[in-house]
């Protein structure tokens, strides 16, 4: 049997499962999630319990082929054929089998964590050590309790190295983490001071992190970090590293920048040797010389490592979706190629619903440890399997292997000019392109071929961001309580199908949207699950049904002509939801109109009341509590009077975003989560961890000019300049939503991490910042907001709220979604 193939029988054992076993399968592919299956064929499904019961998705799984199930409780429904393993945790099931698979190799293993910089820093020793080792790592940043077992069991027979890294954030996630990887060598990255929610305090957390040290003969570290952690140390030797000790092993001890690149000499071994880093940056230079050291501990020499590092290439683990040519939607994941990134570009290609047609632009893989013929086997069924509608191959390999490509559109290139040259013949038209190449094939120049050329400012929206923020609020709910993502108004400025797509994929209940003509938007892009509108209008009724969307009646005239119409058109049972006014007095029947709700209800069939809801008006306010109270307490009056005389239940819901944070008790059926997805709650600090913020604007330099004390900057003369100095003219003004309150020194921006007033006022496509304190030059970019500078920043600097400044965003502002 080939190395990571099992039979259920022993896997059955290793787990120590009850359960019968009714076919002795053979299995080698393990799964965690039914969205994902490409071929349930020696699939290992493990029904794990997040919000969502991981055995609801059995059934899917089922449907995709897979016969084998790893489960908490026997399913209800019989399935033929399948096989069910009962253990009493799932997760530990999956951890304890790929522990058992870790076992039976001897490989080498470097165990990497830290607060920052795991990722960068694994793919960066790939990348130096990958020519001398057949290695296996971790794909992308697959580092949790269920990302590690996933990485480790890509060991096999061939692998000789293996750099995993790992992230905790919980006490006694690392033992375990440890006991999969096991690592002989270690290597610790920066440790940040982040708050960390799971921890007491800061050397709880370190300690924690130590515990992936645990067996290790060798451990890298930075000498500073670990002064007052001396005692704690587990591994037998140390490698340090310093720029302030000279009695580390590697103390650096000049740095300079020649010609963009980070030049840098060091004490080691009583020599001075040196190396040459092509980043410029602190973390990459940092992340470097952890590699550095790193190299030199496991016995490189000095002139191969600094020969090796020269030849670092950024990484990008980011997949952007940007706007295309010709209504296509391109994603762009040019920076590495190997199968299992292959695979998860893919399945986010899968999550685009926009358009009908997928198509996968991708070039020879290299260094994938497999021989030819069985990589590009490998390649063309997983791209079968993920249904690409096109294809289209760039390299020799992929050129020589074009018959295993069973596609209905194909075509081969052998390099990336002879595809530039024919994109014409290819032609692109309203699909979604996943442009996917190692980085030698310089992708990026088919990427600027493809996506459609805008203004300079950009809107980035990281969506694995949003997900982090989905799932927090998600874990704040009790049981059984469904959500609704409120995506109205361009989903807060942040994008329409875009968002929508990752919020369906990622199973919320329900969408709302403000306006009829949103909701025909979504749908048009793929969007398939309920959404609710909140502002029906009378005039779109023929679209509102045609495209099955629902609207909330929260008036007598509204029911009305609502009644009128569906019975004109005999629709009967038409989803609807109702709106009752607690309190907001803005939208919604009164608590006194109930009863007389209650009467046109009794006699209608036409309508089927999905749920009933009301808004707060200040959930997020501790002063306001006592009304807030008033409001929940009016709901439940009027919901119980309206389920009584429906003779039925109906969703009941009342908390948005501040809500869920404050008002737990008042979760009722569902909850209403807005902002709180953005990573903005008023309820919550912003320094808090649990969320992130979702989107950066950033735009760029056009011009830099001198100006003396007394010269008088834009419009109206207003800047006047206290000083000499310099200011840089930047692509961004009211029309893009930087709105003229920012003027005259109240807006700061950033450039090269340095804040930069306003001066003058702000002109409709541009503005003026005061430059004279950075090195700022033409090109520059420039930080509106961000992660550090916070939205919530900007809003308090002009007394406005997050929410003005987010949806003032305006459309011609390019919007790129990023996955990591
Ligand atoms: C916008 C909106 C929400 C979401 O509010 P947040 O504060 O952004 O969470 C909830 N309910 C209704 C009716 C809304 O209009």
């Amino acid at each position: 049997m080939l190395s990571n193939q099992y039979s259920i029988t022993e896997v059955k054992q290793i787990i120590g499962a009850e359960g019968e076993i009714i076919n002795d399968d053979i299995i080698s592919v393990l799964l965690t999630d039914s969205r994902k299956i490409n071929t349930g064929a020696e699939g290992l499904f493990f029904a794990l319990s997040g919000r969502r019961n991981g055995h609801e998705f059995i059934a899917e799984a089922f449907a995709a082929g897979v016969r084998n199930f790893v489960v908490k409780e026997g399913p209800e429904i019989k399935l033929p054929g399948a096989n069910f393993l009962i253990v009493y945790d799932v997760l530990t099931a999956l951890q304890t089998l790929t522990r058992h698979h870790r076992e039976r190799f001897n490989l080498q293993v470097i165990g990497i964590t830290g607060s920052n910089g795991k990722t960068i820093v694994k793919e960066w020793l790939y990348q130096l050590m990958a020519a001398d080792n057949n290695i296996v790592r971790n794909p992308k940043s697959y580092n949790s309790q269920i990302g590690v077992p996933l990485s480790v069991w890509q060991i096999n027979e061939k692998s000789d190295l293996g750099i995993f890294e790992a992230g905790i954030s919980l006490p006694g996630e690392m033992e375990k983490l440890e006991a999969i990887i096991k690592p002989g060598i270690g290597v610790l990255t920066h440790l940040g001071t982040a708050h960390d929610e799971g921890f007491e305090t800061t050397r709880d957390k370190v300690l924690e992190k130590l515990k992936l040290f645990r067996r290790c003969s060798l451990l890298i570290h930075n000498y500073d970090q670990l002064v007052d952690y001396q005692n704690d140390i587990p591994a037998t030797t140390c490698f340090t590293w310093s720029r302030n000790f000279k009695q580390a092993d590697l103390f650096v001890f000049s740095e300079t920048i020649i010609k963009k690149n980070y030049y840098l000499r060091a004490q080691y071994k009583g020599h001075e040797i040196e190396c040459l880093i092509p980043f410029l940056d602190q973390a990459s230079v940092e992340n470097a010389i952890i590699c550095w050291a790193t190299l030199l501990a496991i016995g490189y020499s000095p002139e191969e490592t600094d020969k090796r590092l020269e030849r670092l290439s950024p990484v990008s683990m980011r997949l952007e979706l940007k706007t295309g040519v010709n209504d296509c939607s391109v994603i762009d994941d040019t920076y590495n190629s190997d199968f299992h990134s292959l695979e998860i570009a893919l399945d986010f290609l899968n999550q685009q619903n926009q358009h009908k047609k997928k198509t996968l632009i991708l070039s020879d893989i290299y260094q994938s440890g497999l021989q030819e013929d069985a990589l590009y086997k490998q390649v063309a069924d997983l791209i079968k399997s993920k249904k690409v509608d096109k294809f289209i191959g760039v390299g020799e390999a992929l050129l020589s292997h074009r018959d295993y490509f069973d596609i209905p559109e194909k075509y081969f290139y052998t390099d990336t000019t002879e595809l530039l040259n024919n994109l014409l013949t290819v032609g692109f038209k309203s699909e979604t392109v996943l442009i996917k190449g190692s980085r030698s094939f310089e992708f990026e120049r088919v990427s600027r071929a493809l996506v459609q050329k805008t203004h300079e400012t950009v809107m980035e929206i990281n969506l694995n961001a949003m997900l982090n923020n989905l799932n927090y609020y998600k874990s704040q709910l009790r049981p059984g309580v469904k959500l609704m993502a409120m995506v109205k108004a361009f989903s807060y400025g942040s994008g329409t199908f875009e968002l929508a797509n990752m919020l369906q994929y990622n199973k919320v209940d329900y969408l709302a949207v403000a306006y009829t003509d949103e909701g025909i938007g979504l749908r048009q892009a793929g969007i398939s699950m309920p959404i609710m509108v909140l502002n029906a209008e009378q005039s779109a009724f023929d679209k509102l049904v045609e495209y099955k969307l629902e609207p909330v009646l929260y008036s007598f005239g509204l029911f009305d002509d609502f009644i009128k119409y569906v019975q004109r058109n005999d629709i009967v049972n038409y989803p609807v939801h109702l709106k009752i006014d607690t309190g907001m007095r803005r939208l919604g029947f009164e608590p006194l109109e109930v009863e007389m709700l209650c009467d046109l209800l009794e006699e209608n069939k036409f309508l089927r009341i999905v749920s009933i809801y009301s808004h707060l008006a200040a959930s997020e306010a501790a002063e306001h509590d006592e009304f807030t109270h008033g409001q929940i307490d009016k709901f439940k009056t009027a919901t119980a009077q309206l389920e009584e005389c429906l003779g039925y239940n109906v969703i009941k819901h009342i908390l948005n975003t501040s809500g869920i944070t404050r008002w737990s008790s008042a979760q009722f059926d569902m909850v209403r989560l807005g902002i709180g997805l953005y990573g903005i709650d008023a309820a919550i600090p912003a320094d808090n961890a649990a969320l992130q913020p979702i989107t950066t604007l950033k735009t760029s330099i056009s011009q830099v000019k001198k100006v003396v004390a007394g010269d008088t900057v834009g419009y109206g003369r207003k800047g006047v300049m206290q000083r000499d100095g310099r200011i840089a003219t930047v692509r961004i003004g009211y029309a893009d939503g930087y709105l003229r309150a920012f003027g005259n020194g109240v807006g700061k921006m950033y450039v090269n991490g340095i804040v930069t007033p306003t001066v003058g006022n702000i002109a409709m496509d541009m503005c003026m910042i005061d430059v004279t304190e950075v090195d700022a030059k033409e090109g520059d970019e420039v930080i509106v907001f961000n992660e550090q500078h916070r939205i919530e920043d900007l809003a308090t600097q002009i007394g406005t709220i997050p929410y003005e400044i987010l949806t003032n965003i305006s459309q011609r502002v390019k919007r790129v979604y990023f996955y990591e």
